[in-house]
Formats: structure tokens, sequence, C-alpha cells
């Protein structure tokens, strides 16, 4: 028994010897919650929630995914490795030959192998927040080091500032148009100017249908230039983790030697395919949300104390001005953040000093827009 304590003891303290030293003191990704969990923190029922936090579509997915899912006969066999009906599909859908498209886990999992492919430890990352947290999190994860080149102002990327700190350890610039929280896009020449830099050159089009605005076709072209996509927003298939990257084929076939064989499970390529299957039905629920979209824009407009953002995206960015009355430590956007959570609508608030004052809102159908208004006039008054 002694003996077993002191085994014991000695493997807890090694640990933190063995651990990678970035990891233990790398700041964590924050997440979004589930419905089922945020109907337990609002105590409200999940049918009482308006979830607005995540970018989600809130149209769900097709109903062909559902008759897919169910009907899918082969869920006790592995997935194609070579995910050959998804990339034939994705062909179609693209325009561009499957030799230059690579499926993941979600667009998530793409930007992760992209990084294992190209960093050595203290390689680094170009990132231009505000911006989504998924690049300086894979980043960190697979031992790059993230340079920060933040956007000005009016949340443009800062060609200057880029190109003034790349060096021969700079692997890769990332950038989301549109952009997340942001919602603005990237002109066909500022990716050319990236592009020319002769860095691998991300771009995030996770919002691609909403904007209708894409810089796939560039790819044949170069042989630093990615786009990547993903079926979570558009397609309504958050849940079950599909993305996609557009690549320059010799990139393209690296991935696919490092890819884990079987990176996307059965269930997410049925839904897919059942997707691009149904791609009328989804377009007009993309319109519906771009139309509900400017609704929603022009009447945040009307409050005097906020300022929404315009987006090309799902969602809108808003700055919370003047909350003069109050004399919370909180900033006025968290304090708003959290009165909307008390009656059950989740926006997006984020912990970093840039952000402080702003919220992001993911557009969802006219009542939630009607809902959200009203709570947000309440909060005013309360
Ligand atoms: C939501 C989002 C993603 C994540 O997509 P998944 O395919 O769900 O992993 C990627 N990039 C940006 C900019 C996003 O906002």
């Amino acid at each position: 028994m002694i003996f077993y304590f002191y085994h014991l003891v000695l493997v807890e303290m090694d640990m933190k010897e063995l651990i990678r030293p970035e990891l233990i003191t790398m700041k964590s990704y924050t997440p979004i919650e589930p419905m089922d969990i945020l109907s337990q923190r609002a105590e409200l029922s999940v049918e009482g929630i308006i979830k607005l936090d995540g970018n989600e579509n809130l149209y769900g997915c097709s109903p062909k995914v559902y008759q897919a899912l169910a009907n899918y006969p082969y869920y006790y066999i592995y997935p194609d490795p070579e995910q050959r009906r998804l990339r034939q599909a994705l062909e179609k859908y693209t325009g561009l030959n499957r030799e230059h498209i690579v499926c993941g886990s979600g667009s998530d999992e793409i930007i992760d192998l992209i990084l294992r492919l190209f960093l050595k430890p203290g390689d680094k990352v170009i990132n231009c927040p505000p911006t989504f947290g998924m690049y300086p999190f894979s980043t960190a994860v697979c031992g790059g080091k993230v340079v920060d080149v933040p956007r000005d102002e009016g949340f443009t990327i800062d060609l200057a500032g880029i190109r003034s700190v790349l060096d021969k350890k700079t692997k890769v610039i990332s950038v989301a148009s549109p952009n997340n929280p942001t919602g603005n896009i990237i002109t066909e020449q500022e990716i050319t100017e990236l592009v020319n830099t002769g860095k691998i050159v991300m771009v995030d089009e996770a919002y691609f249908e909403f904007s209708n605005v894409t810089m796939a076709n560039l790819v044949p072209n170069y042989s630093n230039l990615i786009v990547l996509r993903t079926f979570s927003k558009w397609a309504g298939l958050a849940g079950l983790r599909i993305g996609y990257g557009i690549f320059p084929t010799e990139i393209a076939s690296y991935l696919m030697k490092i890819k884990q064989p079987y990176n996307v499970n059965v269930a997410a390529q049925a839904a897919a395919l059942a997707s691009l299957a149904d791609i009328e039905y989804l377009r007009g629920n993309v319109a519906k949300i771009v139309a509900e979209r400017e609704r929603l824009f022009n009447k945040l407009k009307e409050l005097e104390w906020l300022k929404p953002y315009p987006s090309s995206a799902n969602f809108i960015l808003c700055s919370i001005h003047s909350n003069s009355e109050r004399r919370s430590e909180e900033s006025p956007a968290k304090e708003i953040w959290r009165l909307l959570q008390k009656k059950g609508i989740f926006v997006r608030y984020f912990d970093s000093p840039r952000l402080r004052n702003y919220l992001r809102i993911s557009v969802g159908k006219p009542e939630d827009t009607e809902a959200l208004i009203g709570a947000l006039k309440e909060s005013m008054l309360s």
C-alpha cells in the first residue's frame, strides 16, 4: 500500500515537466454552449431560449438531411478516407476540380491541419484581430507563434503593417472574409497583395454564402492561396462538423496524407451530400437571413446608444455607446449581454480589451429580431 501511494505522488509531480510548456500557459478558447446548457443557465425551457450567440442557422438544416441520416445503412463501416463522393459533389458546387478539395470535421479541423502541415516550433502566423479565435488557438496548439497585426478603426486589415512584420519564420497569414466578428469582407486586391508576399494565405470564407464574394476561383492561379469553407452556417450543419478547404493541388495532397484517415464521419458526409442535393431550399433560407440582417440592422440603427456595423455575413457587430446612468464596473456591453441573458436571449460578448464595448448578434428569424429589439429597449429603461 505504501509503495502504491508513493508511486501515485511521483506520477503527479512529473506531469508539468512532461507537458509542452507553451501549452501550460496558453490561453484557452472561449466556446459557446449548446441549448440545454443555456436553458439551465437562464432557468428557462429550451423553447424559451433565443440563441443568437453562435452564428448558427436558426432555420436549421435541409429536411433531406434528416431523411438521409435515417436511411443511411452503413454506420458500422468506416468512412471513405479519400472522401470521394463528397469531393465530387463539392467539385460541382465550387466549380473547382476535386484535386483542390479536402474535407474536415468542421473547417476548424482544416485550420488545425494547415497549421500542423506548415509550422515548426517557433514559426509565425499573422493574425488580424479582432477576428476568429481559432487561428491563435490552433497556432498555439501547433507550437507556433501568433503575430497580431490589428485591423484599423473601420476593421480593414493593415497591409503595410503585415508586410512590415514578415520574416523568414512567418509561414501563414490568416484572414477571414467576411470577418468574424466584424462582418466586413476583403477585396481581391488586398488578397493579391497578401499572396504576393509569398507566404501561405489562408482566406476563411465560413460566411461566403451570405456575402457571395469569394477568392476560390483564384486558388488554381497560385501555389500559396487557400480558401476555407464550411457547412456549419449556410447549410445549418454546425452540430455535425463538416467543412472543407480549397487548396493548390500540392498542398491538398499533403493534407490528404497527414489527416486522420477517417476524419469526416459518415453522418456528416451523408448530411453534406443531402444538403448539396437540396441547394435551392438552403439558398432560400440564406436569402431570408440576408433580408432579416438588413431589417435587424435598420432596427438597431434606431437605438441611439448602439451602433451596428454593416455586415456581409449572418451576424451584426454593435458597439454600445453610452449608458451613463449606470455605475457598474462592467462595460455597458457586458451589462446588456447579462440583461439579455436573463430574458433568455443569448448574444456574444468578447472578453478582450478591443471588443469590451461590443456585442455580436447573430441574425435569426423575424420573431427573434422582435424579441431582441424589445429586450434591448427594455434593458435601457431597467
Ligand atoms: C464559425 C466559423 C468557423 C467554424 O466553422 P466550422 O466548420 O464549424 O468549424 C470558421 N471560421 C470562421 C470565421 C467562423 O466564424
